[in-house]
């Protein structure tokens, strides 16, 4: 931080010493939190947003492995979808004296204070899968969400190349939602500009909800007699909706529907062939590469990082990781990474 502060100008050198006053200032405000250096056994909180969802599950679990591993313990909180739990939960691992912090918010807009509160106690902040957006974290990591976006519309596009299109989007307190969405209409904007698409409708569903999306789905085949080609659903939870209300019609398998996460119940739908594609994001992966992370960062080591993001505040360092699309055609992936058994995917 302080390498911010020093100036080049002929009077660089008052604003050095300036600038190590301000260091000194900031070493002694953190004080206390000395006993955080290089800890041979860090302590991590991690705070999921809602750990209800399948997906969250997982990443706990391979988080939790990998981190131990390390020698770190780590401690769960779940806030069910509710911003202030979720403050209320951060400011509580500040207080049990943690090392790292890695949150999963559930609103990327109002965790500020939060972390401002844990860096003036000493504790490096990691933003996991979700940008938390306009506060000082140390790193984020995540997948390409502009190429998970990309994955979804292309894998849609291939099985309905024209036709009436209907966009359900993610939580709007989600900043991936936005990336997804950007994602989507590069590939979604050159057809709809040569009129091989039109896009219907669309909407973004509140805490990526299934039964909201249900509803909406129901609500736009009235509005458009079901004729509707395409649904670009931006996780297997909304598709899981979205095929609820097709499957009322007796369009389950014809109109084609993307997701994301390689849930079980979605895998078992593609499978079966109501669901066009989902796109799967190995959980081992992120979670192991994010425990070590949060071990090199308690260790004041420093990650290896593949670029850099703005989250309206800084460019945070951060490792994207890569997507990867899957069909029926591919499906069995899931099987040979071990992630699912194909009796389990059969199963339905
Ligand atoms: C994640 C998705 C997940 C969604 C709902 C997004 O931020 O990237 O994997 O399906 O949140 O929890």
């Amino acid at each position: 931080m302080s390498h911010r502060l020093v100036s080049t100008s002929p009077n660089g050198l008052t604003r050095r010493l300036l600038a190590g006053a301000a260091t000194a200032l900031c070493l002694a405000a953190v004080a206390p939190t000395l006993a955080h250096a290089s800890p041979a056994h860090p302590k991590i909180g991690f705070s999921i947003d809602d750990l209800r969802l399948e997906r969250w599950g997982h990443d706990r679990d391979y988080f939790v492995a990998a981190a131990t591993k390390l020698g770190a313990t780590v401690n769960v909180q779940s806030a069910d979808a509710n911003e202030s739990r979720q403050t209320a939960q951060v400011e509580n691992l500040i207080s049990r004296g943690m090392d790292v912090i890695v949150i999963v918010p559930f609103n990327g807009k109002v965790l500020a204070n939060a972390i401002s509160e844990a860096k003036q106690a000493g504790i490096k902040v990691i933003s996991y899968d979700r940008l938390i957006l306009d506060s000082d974290i140390d790193a984020y990591i995540s997948f390409d969400n502009v190429r998970v976006g990309h994955m979804q519309a292309q894998g849609v596009v291939n099985a309905a190349p024209t036709g009436n299109y209907y966009l359900l989007g993610g939580a709007p307190t989600d900043n991936n939602a936005k990336l997804l969405r950007e994602g989507q209409m590069e590939v979604l904007k050159p057809l709809v500009d040569s009129g091989k698409i039109k896009i219907v409708g669309s909407q973004w569903v509140k805490e990526w909800s299934a039964t909201e999306a249900l509803s909406i789905t129901e609500n736009a085949l009235t509005s458009n007699s079901n004729k509707i080609d395409g649904i670009v659903a931006s996780n297997d939870a909304l598709a899981g909706g979205a095929i609820q209300a097709l499957a009322a019609q007796g369009l389950a398998g014809k109109t084609a529907v993307s997701g994301q996460d390689a849930d079980l119940a979605a895998a078992q739908r593609i499978e079966k062939g109501t669901q066009t594609m989902t796109v799967y994001k190995p959980l081992k992966l992120i979670a192991s590469t994010a425990a070590q992370m949060a071990v090199d960062l308690a260790k004041g080591k420093t990650p290896a990082y593949t670029s850099k993001m703005n989250n309206g505040k800084k460019e945070v360092d951060t490792v994207l990781l890569t997507p990867i699309a899957l069909t029926k055609s591919n499906i069995s992936r899931l099987v040979t990474d071990g992630y699912f058994t194909q009796a389990q995917i059969d199963a339905k």
